[in-house]
């Protein structure tokens, strides 16, 4: 089924056989017990919470309980280690933890480098015969280089849930060595790193199965702390030069489907918060207020983010209604050049619009912005720190990083800001992210002192701003 988003069409071309077998593990039912173990790492991140929101980087998260649900679903016995609780000085401990898997998948994302480097070579070094394989973000963005740089076999590229069903039946089922044949993978040959056809994105949502919670070690907490991340779309088809997303087109689940996996999400987690995590929440309004309507029905309370295209006097008293507790929007910069610049798609008065309508519905509002951005000038960030000591919201800022697979990241390798990329992919992995002074890639023509003078008078605001709100 395809479906179509604000006129386009959000995923063309014939469905992959793989997702005919994700729909039928789609109901209650999964299939019989194979006698095989999957582990699923996730690793450990050094980066700093935002007050408040610590559950956001250190309760379970949406993709990976995705990826391990299906693994449970295909009948495997799973084993999910995570590595966020205990740091990851401890690859010995976390070696161990792993010895009885037949398999071992590690998630990697911009911060987890250094980790995989260590664990996959430990791994190897306890069991030389036993697959090892990467997936997510990370190495999906540069699969040659972390194949290279780390001891893992082969990686899973992009949306992982098709792949996985082909890969796991290949290697666990049959034995199969050439893996060349099956869509979505990167992997290590004799002959270098090889990438095989690029998998098609799944093409309707509604195939994948519910969430499973259980698969997380610390099930418990999570149905006592009532907070978990969904969303009702996957991709966002927008091109901003900074992004780090890896999975472009935007899917929609039905409504139906939607409600459906609330109802039993509440069910099993007894969440009674979420932050909904849809990349592109309000690309099409009408169905944005819709799924409102679900959370509300259900009694839950959220947050969401935002585009500040289109957000209306109605769409906000929506949210205000529904249980919404506050909407992020990125902004970015106040600079109409720098958004241009940046692919960013957005305008000035579509910004002011947007916050305007927000404190109109008396929405808590919080604006993203990015510090050092190309094109942003003294004046500019003079601008943007003016906006927002003015402005009737909270900032909340960061350092620009040019992030692996970003169109900024291969510009900062073609002007030489980035010349060692192993040695930035380290730098990524201590990265405090918060205030802290992490080191940056400048890609503007301003001083270094500049652009941190005016991160820290952002940041300045948004201590003042919130203990007033
Ligand atoms: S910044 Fe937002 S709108 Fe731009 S590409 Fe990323 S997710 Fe899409």
């Amino acid at each position: 089924m395809t479906r179509h988003v604000n006129g386009t069409l959000s995923c063309a071309g014939p469905a992959d056989p793989c997702e005919r077998v994700l729909a039928g593990l789609a109901g209650k039912s999964g299939r019989a017990a194979r006698g095989k173990t999957v582990a699923l790492v996730i690793p450990p991140s050094p980066q700093l919470p935002t007050p408040g929101r610590e559950f956001l980087i250190s309760g379970p998260f949406e993709g990976f309980t995705a990826v391990a649900t299906l693994i449970k679903k295909l009948g495997y016995t799973l084993k999910v280690l995570d590595c966020r609780p205990a740091g990851g000085e401890n690859t010995g401990r976390a070696v161990k933890e792993l010895a009885a898997a037949d398999i071992v998948g590690i998630a990697t994302y911009c911060d987890s480098f250094i980790f995989l480097q260590a664990l996959t070579k430990a791994l190897k070094q306890a069991r030389p015969e036993r697959l090892v394989f990467l997936g997510g973000p990370l190495v999906s963005s540069l699969p040659e280089l972390l194949l290279d740089s780390t001891a893992a076999h082969c990686a899973v590229l992009g949306e992982a849930e098709l792949t996985l069903i082909e890969f796991l039946d290949a290697v666990l089922e049959r034995g199969q060595n050439d893996l060349s044949g099956i869509k979505g993978m990167a992997l290590k040959t004799a002959a270098g790193v090889k990438l095989t056809a690029p998998r098609p994105q799944i093409q309707d949502l509604d195939n994948l199965p519910f969430p499973d919670y259980t698969v997380w070690p610390n099930y418990e907490e999570i149905v006592k702390a009532g907070q978990i991340i969904i969303s009702s779309s996957r991709g966002c088809p927008c091109a901003c030069s900074f992004c780090y997303k890896t999975i472009p087109a935007l899917r929609v689940k039905s409504l139906e489907r939607f409600e459906l996996e609330v109802a039993h999400l509440k069910e099993t987690t007894n969440f009674g918060y979420t932050w909904l995590n849809d990349l592109t929440f309000n690309a099409d309004a009408p169905r944005a207020m819709a799924v409102c309507g679900i959370l509300r029905r259900h009694g839950v309370k959220y947050h969401c983010f935002a585009r500040v295209t289109g957000v209306s006097a109605a769409f906000a008293e929506k949210l205000k209604r529904t249980g919404c507790q506050g909407v992020w929007f990125g902004i970015e910069s106040y600079d109409q050049a720098v958004l241009n610049l940046s692919r960013k798609g957005t305008t000035i008065a579509q910004i002011d619009a947007a916050l305007a309508a927000a404190a109109g519905a008396g929405l808590q509002a919080r604006g993203l912005f990015i510090v050092g951005l190309p094109g942003e000038t003294k004046n500019s960030l003079k601008g943007m720190l003016d906006f927002i000591r003015k402005g009737d919201f909270i900032p909340l800022v960061k350092y620009l990083v040019p992030f692996p697979g970003t169109a900024l990241y291969a510009d900062a390798l073609r002007t030489g800001r980035i010349a060692d990329t192993v040695g930035f992919l380290r730098e990524l992995s201590a990265r405090r992210v918060g205030d802290n002074d992490d080191k940056i890639v400048n890609m503007t023509g301003l001083g270094e002192g500049l652009l941190r003078d005016f991160f820290h008078r952002i940041w300045e605001l948004t201590r003042e701003k919130e203990a007033v709100s």
